[in-house]
């Protein structure tokens, strides 16, 4: 019997009895499935998404682990004390005290819908389009003024950009009606993906689309350029009704993507085209066409960006393969004012990347990487005895 991730967590959480520091890690039926874009899901709202870690997990039959910290850190002997308070006041000042991280508390990643927007960049319909006309409608601005239940936050970080809507849903219990209400995390790219790339300008409907991935433990993003995929070659009459199993998949509805989510998490050979599907749009192109709208980079469906050819390099070469890499889509909005030539570009992608490299050693939040500039991270190694210069970056 297949098992959602959060019902896996809870009994996890149940078992452990642990109420402290610790944090479960699950997969869904994706990851048990072995789909190459299985996530790994954290502590219900927080998610290792892209490129298949659920599937590896699920390789390795593991449905689920805890991660208990009951210890406290002690630092070695030699470490310099009154360095290290000042270099961690000041890390906590401009974490809490400047604007450095004020905008992923207040409306989160969700703040890029609009700007993206504006400028013309925001995928819509299968990446045929750059603008929505009814963002206003899926912003994070009306996420944040409609639906927003509470925020909350990573062990020990005092930003809390993790925002969690509620969606309150109509459910029939014998003869009475009843309401329940699920609480969803959501994000830019999910409400890129499972919003404008399907023509999808309803808030509440976003939240039904994530909280339906969410249960099986597939990857948002890549979920949501599979189903355009679906929709586009529907369109176009690529595949039939046939193919779909008698199911409509059109852009703008809702409930044919609803319909058709759980299909392609637990799609046996028999169900072909759901079978395909639950392996990625590069397997789709390959047995049915449509490679002009088959939407992916080096195999892997894109992040949210039709900013310009620098996120597209971006995703391209980044070690990870992931839009956080070196974020090409920011360089192509810096280049708007100012442009460069490709290979000042190039080189600018490049040192962005080997310095995300350092942070993601430090195992920092990227979201914070404005905090953490080459002397503060040098200073903060400086506390605890490791001592590098910017030489050796
Ligand atoms: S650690 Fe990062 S992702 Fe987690 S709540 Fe803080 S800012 Fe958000």
């Amino acid at each position: 019997m297949y098992m959602s991730p959060n019902t896996t967590g809870r009994i996890i959480r149940e078992k452990i009895g642990h109420p402290g520091n610790r944090s479960v890690v699950t997969i869904g039926p994706a990851g048990e499935r072995l789909i190459p874009y299985a996530c790994a899901t954290v502590d219900r709202t927080r998610h290792f998404g892209r490129t298949g870690l659920g599937a590896v997990l699920g390789s390795k039959n593991v449905k689920g682990f805890a991660i208990i910290g009951d210890q406290p850190i002690s630092l070695e002997s030699n470490t310099n004390y009154k360095q290290y308070r000042r270099v961690f006041r000041e890390i906590y000042k401009k974490t809490t005290e400047t604007n450095l991280m004020a905008k992923y508390h207040v409306l989160g990643t969700a703040a890029g819908i609009l700007p993206l927007n504006a400028l013309k960049s925001l995928p819509t319909k299968n990446f045929a389009e750059s603008y929505f006309e009814e963002a206003e409608n899926i912003s994070g601005e009306y996420f944040a003024s409609e639906l927003l239940g509470k925020r909350v936050a990573c062990g020990g970080c005092p930003i809390g950009c993790i925002h969690l809507a509620i969606l309150r849903e109509r459910w029939e219990k014998g003869t009475v009606a009843d309401i329940h209400s699920i609480a969803v995390s959501y994000d830019y790219e999910l409400i890129y993906a499972l919003g404008s790339n399907l023509k999808i300008g309803n808030a509440k409907d976003i939240l039904k689309l994530i909280e339906a991935i969410e249960k099986e433990g597939m990857d948002a993003i890549s979920t949501g350029v599979v189903l355009a995929w679906l929709a586009e070659a529907y369109e176009r009459n690529l595949i039939s009704p046939k193919d779909t199993e008698g199911e409509l998949i059109r852009f703008g509805r809702v409930d044919d993507f609803l319909s058709i989510i759980g299909k392609i998490s637990k799609a046996t050979e028999e169900s072909e085209l759901y079978y395909t599907a639950s392996k990625g749009v590069e397997a789709l192109v390959e047995k049915y066409g449509g490679n002009d709208f088959g939407i992916r980079v080096a195999k892997l469906e894109p992040a949210g960006y039709r900013t310009g050819y620098y996120a597209i390099m971006g995703f391209l070469v980044g070690g990870r393969h992931s839009h956080l890499d070196n974020a090409g889509y920011s360089l192509d909005q810096k280049v708007l004012n100012k442009p460069i030539t490709f290979e000042q570009g190039m080189n600018s992608l490049m040192n962005e990347e080997e310095w995300r490299n350092v942070l993601n050693s430090m195992v920092i939040c990227l979201f914070a990487r404005g905090v953490y500039d080459m002397n503060t991270t040098i200073q903060a190694l400086e506390s605890l005895k490791i001592n590098r210069t910017d030489e050796d970056y």
